[in-house]
């Protein structure tokens, strides 16, 4: 019955689909945050549908049927993958493929022809489950480095809707980018596309380069890309957090509560705070060793701060997480052994999920913020800890020039994470810095993240998605060079020399 619901409504005005790879629960994740709270409200005026992978594993998914489910007036539709279909699409290229390069870690980039070729099928299947639901006045949204293809599967189907895309991560620059095989035949489906959107004006800008030198597209006046007759406009749209809600999660009566306790856990010592999962691209390595030299420097706050640090498993069977996990136990012990007394441990390290409410706390009862990724899309642990402070009396960011919310958050003391020197000086500087100064950088930063917050972000993103006539022709011919470069992806990994 949802299933002819969600087919009725198909010619309404402007009905929203969004894709990702996990569907959130409307129910439960709009008081999450995230990109539930951003679209949820679109999703239910317009009747539209969230359509992405169930989260579930079975043998028979490529013949079962997509689940139809109709909550809170919005159509959750989602597939079941199999088990070789995950290991490829997921763990394989999108974990140790696209995750590592997008981050700059050619390094770490482990590429199988396989990984490659299940992403693509599993691409094929969620276009050909979202075709039969699509009307003529859709709008779809699709998301991160999961779906790249999808805009290209779905305009094999014919479909002329506007179609949007964004990346929810970095965009490194082109020569970063053409370390991964079959980089061309990838991201050539980029432009069929209508919009593209990034975090940053620095990842949007590597990506009009990328475009250009490897796959021969033309940049417009505007900004727009022109690929084989098919205009692409793309742009800097920064993702952002639900700030009022993050401010009263802060100060209602439960997070008082949790404050005074973890005050009076920590014998009212200064509290710093890192929040991370556990990622080689979250600087923590770097972050402990920066705060090691801070206690070796700067003695004088020894046994007067504790490191509160939250860092919830994830990836766990990767090779490249299992080293960071073992490389941190072992910072985490030399600090505490090294400068550690009866009644002091320097380092608190939870190595699970923390709730958001908890967070909250922790962030208000923090006199610092260190956010030192090596590289991060956004970084919204960044405007979650400015959102939950007091401004009478703030606490201060330490912020990393490599996290894209470096781009906007100027009034943070922004640091080279990879420094550690530099790190612990904005350590000290940070513990000392006058009333003042702390009380005018947080009121920039405030009205920043409220301006650039989720619902800003949305609608921003979707408006000029919601404008645009896509008028697409059906299928993406490449140009010369593209298709030259295309030859060459196409070719068995013998014949094919150096380069692509
Ligand atoms: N988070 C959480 N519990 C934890 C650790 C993190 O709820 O124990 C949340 C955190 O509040 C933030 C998100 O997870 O909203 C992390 O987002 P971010 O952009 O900082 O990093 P990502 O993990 O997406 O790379």
């Amino acid at each position: 019955m949802a299933k002819g619901g969600i087919r009725q409504k198909r010619n309404r005005e402007g009905r929203l689909i969004v894709v990702s790879n996990r569907v959130a629960d409307p129910k439960r994740d709009r008081k999450a945050g995230g990109l539930a709270v951003a679209v949820g409200e679109t999703l239910e005026a317009t009747g539209g549908g969230w359509f992405g992978w169930s989260g579930e594993v079975a043998p028979d998914a490529r013949h079962s049927k997509p689940i139809v489910r109709l909550i809170d007036g919005i159509y959750i539709v989602t597939i079941d993958l199999t088990s070789e279909e995950l290991d490829g699409f997921y763990f394989g290229f999108s974990n140790q493929c696209l995750w590592p390069i997008l981050h700059y870690r050619i390094d770490l980039v482990h590429f199988e022809q396989e990984y490659y070729d299940k992403y693509r099928i599993v691409n094929r299947r969620f276009a050909n489950a979202l075709a039969q639901f699509l009307g003529p006045n859709d709008v779809i949204w699709i998301h991160d480095l999961h779906l790249i293809p999808m805009a290209a599967e779905l305009r094999q189907h014919g479909a002329k809707q506007p179609i949007g895309f964004f990346l929810h991560v970095p965009f490194p620059p082109p020569e970063v980018v053409a370390a991964l095989p079959r980089h061309h035949d990838l991201f050539k489906d980029m432009m069929a596309y209508d919009l593209l959107g990034f975090q940053t004006q620095r990842d949007t800008a590597c990506f009009r380069n990328y475009a250009m030198q490897e796959l021969g597209a033309v940049m417009s006046r505007d900004g727009s890309l022109q690929f084989a007759g098919h205009r692409i406009q793309c742009g800097a749209y920064p993702a952002g957090i639900d700030v009022d809600s993050f401010t009263e999660l802060s100060t209602n009566a439960a997070a008082r509560k949790q404050i005074a306790s973890l005050g009076e856990s920590v014998g009212n010592r200064a509290m710093l705070v890192g929040v991370d999962r556990l990622d080689y691209s979250k600087g923590l390595v770097e972050r402990l060793k920066a705060y090691r030299e801070f206690l070796k420097t700067y003695k004088e706050n020894r046994n007067k701060v504790v490191l509160m640090q939250v860092t919830p498993p994830s990836r766990e069977t990767l090779e490249s997480y299992v080293q960071i996990r073992r490389e941190l136990d072992r910072l985490e012990g030399d600090i505490n052994g090294e400068f550690g007394e009866m009644d002091w441990t320097p380092v608190r390290y939870i190595r699970r999920a923390v709730s958001r409410s908890k967070l909250a706390a922790l962030y208000r009862a923090s006199r610092v913020g260190l956010v030192t990724p090596l590289r991060d899309g956004m970084n919204l642990v960044a405007k979650e800890y400015i959102a939950a402070q007091d401004e009478n009396d703030p606490g201060v960011l330490i912020l990393s020039r490599f996290a894209g919310a470096a781009e906007a958050m100027e009034q943070a003391l922004i640091v080279n994470p990879y420094d550690v020197e530099q790190v612990a000086y904005a350590l000290q500087v940070a513990l000392h810095m006058p009333l003042e100064e702390r009380r005018e950088r947080h009121r920039a930063l405030l009205a920043t993240i409220k301006k650039e917050d989720v619902h800003a972000w949305s609608r921003a993103f979707l408006t000029r998605l919601q404008r645009t006539k896509s008028g697409f022709a059906g299928t993406l011919p490449l140009d010369k060079k593209a298709n030259r470069a295309a030859r060459q992806t196409t070719q068995k990994p013998a014949q094919r020399s150096a380069g692509a």
